[in-house]
């Protein structure tokens, strides 16, 4: 179909959204690896997670088989407030790029959040309220989490303990204040407040925290408060289940134009909006029906994918979660405080790590300062100031398109925006300022603690 059918933004209407949630583990011939007993290395039962976990969400949570999950009616209705979200066809950026490629990106910032978070956060505090409970505990990076946890929270009238990473909360009081608008209470991490993080701050005086440090925190508040379980916004397979929405609605926008996409990628923190926007286009590669380039993106600061080991290990600092198969740069590895919060964390999806492995997933890792290069290209030309996580799609999806230009290959790039950036323009501030930083870690730091990593046969 020609360029002039297809319109800047792509829209579907209600009656077009998905009704299930689409579970990719079900399409897989190798499942991901199962979440392991930190004590005895055998993989978790149901009733083990449930002092930690919601037990709806632990059911979904196991489940590598059941290939569609109904989305319950109120989160559907939670979800037209803010969906579907439009496919954006970056048509000024092209222009800008001078490039045959026609660039597509899905925009999951329409929300007070800011990002794809909330299509998590408001199933997690469904399922939370729906068991009957008081509260829920977190962890929070760069806030996004925790503002949309905060905001489905305060929906269905759910109490919310938010442990933010400190450097975080230093650099971004207005995200503490939205989430307190929610009536969420926020607490730096590591805090006094727990066992774990006056352990983590006496080994490690002025640590800046980490999200492993915060996780360890919110679970162990979790287990020990009644009434209250942990959720936690990325990593898990019922995020990337919760989060197919994305690829779901983006996949029924390209359908509508008959359009193929060459190329599909995003940034990877813990791999959720990754493995939601790839999740049925790689359910379609699985089944042999159709094949497409896939490219995760991560910080060259906290290269999980590129530089890390696959093997089972912690999911949090104070080792008190159950361990899991993933590309990982050991739990004990603190990134540097780059600005991209929500790319700091020392793991991945298990789900993403098992495609990697099977070769059916590329990554790449980017500097800091060619990520805000690319934010601010894309937002002079796009009218949307891209969060810095979500610049890390950007970087690749331009270069990709670069690419396209020399060889005069006319492909089809689909990328996830996945949020806004204006509560980081600290983060902006010290790139115009010439004052960002690339740092790298060494093979030496990391393999000091990739050494480190739990001994399973
Ligand atoms: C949290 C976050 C990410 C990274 O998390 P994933 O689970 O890898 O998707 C990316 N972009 C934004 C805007 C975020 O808030």
């Amino acid at each position: 179909m020609a360029n002039e059918h297809i319109p800047y933004k792509i829209y579907l209407e209600e009656k077009e959204m998905p009704t299930a949630w689409y579970n990719l583990r079900a399409d897989m011939k190798n499942k991901p690896a199962p979440l392991l007993n930190p004590g005895t290395h055998r993989p978790m039962r149901a009733q083990e997670l449930s002092g930690v976990f919601c037990d709806e969400l632990i059911r979904q949570e196991l489940d590598n088989d059941t290939p569609y999950f109904e989305i319950p009616e109120e989160i559907r209705s939670f979800y037209k407030m803010y969906r579907p979200s439009p496919l954006v066809r970056a048509y000024c950026l092209e222009e800008k790029l001078q490039t045959p490629a026609k660039i597509y990106y899905k925009f999951e910032g329409n929300n007070t959040s800011g990002s794809h978070k909330l299509n998590s956060a408001i199933a997690q505090a469904y399922y939370a309220k729906k068991q009957g409970l008081k509260g829920v505990t977190t962890e929070t990076g760069a806030g996004q989490w925790g503002t949309a946890l905060s905001m489905a929270c305060s929906y269905f009238g759910l109490d919310c303990k938010v442990y933010m990473v400190k450097c975080s909360y230093e650099q971004k009081p207005f995200r503490r204040e939205v989430m307190r608008t929610y009536g969420a209470s926020v607490t730096p991490s590591p805090s006094m407040e727990t066992e774990v993080g006056r352990k983590i701050l006496a080994e490690h005086p002025g640590t800046t925290g980490s999200l492993g440090c915060a996780i360890s925190e919110a679970v162990e508040k979790a287990v020990t408060s009644q009434g209250y379980r942990y959720v936690l916004g990325s990593v898990l397979n019922q995020v990337l289940l919760h989060q197919s929405v994305i690829g779901l609605e983006t996949k029924t926008a390209l359908d509508k134009y008959g359009i193929k996409p060459d190329i599909i990628t995003g940034c990877a923190g813990g791999g959720s909006n990754l493995g939601g926007l790839i999740a049925p286009f790689m359910g379609q590669k699985l089944r042999g029906e159709a094949d497409y380039r896939f490219i995760a993106v991560e910080p060259a600061s906290c290269p999980s994918f590129t530089r890390g080991v696959y093997a089972y290990d912690f999911c949090d600092t104070g080792m008190v979660c159950p361990l899991a198969k993933m590309y990982t740069l050991g739990s004990g590895f603190i990134p540097s405080p780059n600005h991209a919060g929500g790319l700091r964390y020392h793991g991945m999806s298990s789900i993403l790590s098992q495609l990697y492995h099977d070769g059916l997933m590329e990554a790449v890792s980017v500097k800091q300062t060619e990520v805000f290069e690319a934010a601010e290209q894309f937002a002079r030309v796009e009218g949307i100031l891209p969060a810095p996580e979500s610049s890390h799609a950007i970087r690749v999806a331009i270069d990709e398109a670069l690419k396209c230009k020399e060889t005069g290959e006319a492909k089809t790039i689909v990328f996830g925006l996945t949020g806004t950036g204006y509560f980081d323009m600290v983060a902006y501030e010290k790139f115009h300022n010439g004052e960002m930083s690339d740092y790298i870690p060494t093979d030496e730091e990391l393999q000091q603690y990739a050494a480190r990593l739990p001994k399973i046969d």
